[in-house]
C-alpha cells in the first residue's frame, strides 16, 4: 500500500509523536476510517495495537468506545492519553460519575471512552451508543474490544460478560467493530469473529515469534533456592546483568506461591507475593512496587496477569509446569516488551502434569479435548530436544517458519554445541520397545504408572501379581522411575502411545481416569524392526 496521505501523518505526529505507521497499523486504520470495516487484530505484544483504535477517533474527531476487562489497564491508558492531550475517560463505577460521563460523552468531550463489558451491554448504554451511532450527538467512530480472547470459551480468561458483546454489535449496525488480542489460534480467532457477529472482518495477524525471548526448561532440582540461584548464575553467562532485572515467578497454587516467596525472601531476594486471596490494597501495592522497581521479584499465581504493562520484565520463571501452551505464551508475553533480551524458564517435574489433568477432567467433553491438546503441546514443549520456539510459533500458525537466532532456546544452544563437538546421541529404541510391550501386555487398562512398575520389577500392589511372572518384569530395573516417566511422555508425543479418559466406577461414583494404550504406529514399532529404524528416538 502507498504511503498514507500527509493529513494522516500530521495527526500521527501531532498527537502520538510518531513519524510513520507500522505497516499493519495503517491498513487497519484505513479500513476503519475509509471503508467502515470490522477488524479482527491478532498482534504480538509490543507491535502497537492501541494506536489502531486510538487514531481513528482522534483523526475523525469522533468517539471510540474501548471495552477492556481490567480497570487498572483502563486507568493506565486514560492517563497516557491525557498526557498526549487526547481527551479520554473511564466509565466510573459510581452511578453519579456514570451519568456525568455519559452526558459529557454525548457532548463530544472525549475522543476515547474506556468501558467495562458489563457497562456497555446495559440498557442505558446501548441506547446512548445508538443515539451516537445515528449521528444525533457526537459521532461514534468505532467500538474496540481489547483482550478479545475473553470472548472465546476456547481461549483462556473466558468471561461471560464478553459473550454478550455480540448483541451490542447487532444493536449498532454500521459502526465498525475491532476485536484485538495478542493470543489466538485459528480456532479462537473464528470463535471471536462469530461470537461478536463481525461482518466479513479484515483479519490481521502478526508473527507469534518473540525473537528477544530466550526459552529454556529443566527438571526441578533438590531445592527451590538452588534451582533459582543456579538459574540466575547461568542467565548471567547467557545475558549479562539479566539476573538483576525484574522477574515474575509463576506458581500453580497459592500454597506454592507462599513457599517459593518465603524461600526467596529468606535468601535475601527483594520479593513479594501476589494471588487472589490477598486484599485488593495489597495487590495494588505489589503491582505498583513492581512497576516502580521497588521489588525485583513477584512470586504469583495466574492472577498476576493482564495489565502488567512493564516494558522491562527481564525474566519469567514458572515453578511448576504451566497448564497449557496458550496460557504459557500469554504469560511469557509479559517479558521483554521493550525488545531487549529476556529469559523465560520452566522448572517442572512429571507429576506437575497431574494437576492439569485433574483440572481437565472437570470440563465438558468437547472443550476438554481442545484443552487436552493444548496441555499435550505444553508437555511436548517441556520435554522436546528440538527447538522450543518452533513448537510455540507453529502451534499458533502451523505454516510459520522460525528464523535462526543465536539466543533461541536451550535446545538450539545445546544442539549447536553438540554439532560442533559431534557429541553422541542416545538411541532409546530398546527401552521404548520394552515400555511399549509392557503397556500392550497390560491391555490399555492403566495409566503409565503400572507398566512402569512392571518394567522396574516393583512389588507395589497396584501391579496385579500375575504379571510378576512375565518376561518383561524387572527388565528395566536399572533405570529410575523418573526416566521411565519421561520416556513414556516421549512415546506419547511421538504418537507411539495414545491416551484417553475412561469412566470407571469408584467409591465416589463415575470419575474419569486417564489410560494409555499402544497406538497403530506403536504396534508397527513393536512388530517391524525396519519401521523402528525410520523412527529414531532421542532423549
Ligand atoms: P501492544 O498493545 O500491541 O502490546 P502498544 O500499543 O502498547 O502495543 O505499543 C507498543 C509500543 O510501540 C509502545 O511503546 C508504542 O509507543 C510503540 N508504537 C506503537 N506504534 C508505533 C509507531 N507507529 N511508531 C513507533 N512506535 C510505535
Amino acid at each position: 500500500m502507498d504511503r498514507p496521505p500527509e493529513k494522516y501523518l500530521a495527526v500521527l505526529k501531532k498527537y502520538f509523536g510518531f513519524n510513520e505507521f507500522r505497516p499493519m497499523q495503517w491498513k487497519i486504520i484505513n479500513s476503519v476510517l475509509n471503508e467502515k470495516k470490522d477488524n479482527c487484530v491478532v498482534m504480538a505484544t509490543g507491535y502497537g495495537k492501541s494506536l489502531c483504535y486510538q487514531f481513528p477517533p482522534v483523526f475523525s474527531q469522533g468517539v471510540a468506545i474501548v471495552v477492556s476487562p481490567l480497570i487498572s489497564l483502563m486507568q493506565d491508558q486514560v492517563l497516557a492519553l491525557k498526557v498526549k492531550n487526547i481527551p479520554a475517560a473511564l466509565m466510573g463505577t459510581a452511578q453519579k460519575d456514570k451519568s456525568t460521563a455519559m452526558s459529557e460523552m454525548k457532548a463530544g468531550k472525549y475522543r476515547l471512552v474506556y468501558v467495562t463489558p458489563e457497562w456497555c451491554t446495559s440498557d442505558g448504554a446501548v441506547q446512548l451508543l445508538q443515539e451516537m451511532a445515528s449521528g444525533q450527538t457526537a459521532k461514534l467512530t468505532l467500538v474496540a474490544i481489547d483482550e478479545a480472547h475473553c470472548v472465546s470459551q476456547w481461549g483462556m480468561d473466558f468471561r461471560k460478560s464478553y459473550r454478550r458483546l455480540g448483541d451490542l454489535k447487532l444493536s449498532l449496525p454500521g459502526v465498525p467493530f475491532m476485536a484485538l488480542t495478542a493470543t489466538a489460534t485459528p480456532t479462537v480467532q473464528t470463535d471471536i469473529c462469530d461470537s461478536l457477529h463481525l461482518s466479513r472482518p479484515r483479519m490481521s495477524c502478526t508473527s507469534f515469534d518473540r525473537p528477544n525471548l530466550y526459552l529454556s526448561c529443566s527438571i526441578k532440582g533438590s531445592s527451590i533456592i538452588s534451582d533459582v540461584k543456579s538459574l540466575f548464575d547461568s542467565q548471567n553467562s547467557i545475558l549479562p546483568g539479566i539476573d538483576k532485572g525484574s522477574c515474575i515467578v509463576y506458581c500453580p497454587t497459592k500454597k506454592k506461591v507462599d513457599e517459593v516467596a518465603t524461600c526467596l525472601a529468606g535468601n535475601g531476594y527483594k520479593c513479594e507475593m501476589y494471588h487472589a486471596d490477598l486484599s485488593l490494597s495489597v495487590r495494588e501495592r505489589v503491582h505498583k512496587d513492581f512497576v516502580r522497581d521497588k521489588v525485583q521479584i513477584v512470586v504469583a499465581t495466574v492472577a498476576f496477569g493482564m495489565g502488567i504493562d512493564k516494558p522491562d520484565v527481564r525474566c519469567i520463571i514458572h515453578y511448576g509446569a504451566p497448564i497449557d501452551i496458550e496460557t504459557y505464551y500469554q504469560e511469557i508475553g509479559r517479558a521483554g516488551r521493550d525488545g531487549l533480551q529476556s529469559h523465560c524458564h520452566v522448572f517442572y517435574q512429571q507429576s506437575d502434569f497431574g494437576l492439569s489433568k485433574h483440572f481437565l477432567s472437570t470440563l465438558d467433553s468437547q472443550y476438554r479435548n481442545y484443552k487436552e491438546r493444548m496441555t499435550r503441546v505444553m508437555e511436548r514443549y517441556l520435554q522436546t530436544s528440538d527447538c522450543r520456539r518452533k513448537i510455540i510459533v507453529t502451534h499458533f500458525d502451523p505454516s510459520a517458519t522460525v528464523e535462526d537466532n543465536d539466543n533461541c532456546c536451550d535446545n538450539c544452544k545445546k544442539n549447536g554445541q553438540k554439532s560442533a563437538q559431534s557429541a553422541p546421541e542416545y538411541d532409546l529404541t530398546e527401552d521404548a520397545l520394552l515400555l511399549l510391550k509392557a503397556v500392550k501386555l497390560l491391555g490399555g487398562f492403566y495409566g503409565l504408572q503400572v507398566p512402569i512398575l512392571l518394567v522396574r520389577g516393583s512389588s507395589n500392589k497396584k501391579l496385579p501379581s500375575k504379571y510378576c511372572d512375565s518376561e518383561l518384569f524387572s527388565k528395566g530395573y536399572d533405570k529410575p522411575e523418573e526416566y521411565w516417566k519421561l520416556l513414556g511422555g516421549l512415546l506419547l508425543r511421538e504418537f507411539l502411545l495414545e491416551d484417553k479418559f475412561v469412566n470407571r466406577n469408584g467409591s465416589f461414583g463415575q470419575f474419569p481416569i486417564k489410560t494409555v494404550n499402544v497406538s497403530r504406529s506403536g504396534t508397527d514399532f513393536i512388530n517391524n524392526s525396519s519401521f523402528r529404524k525410520m523412527c529414531v528416538l532421542q532423549p
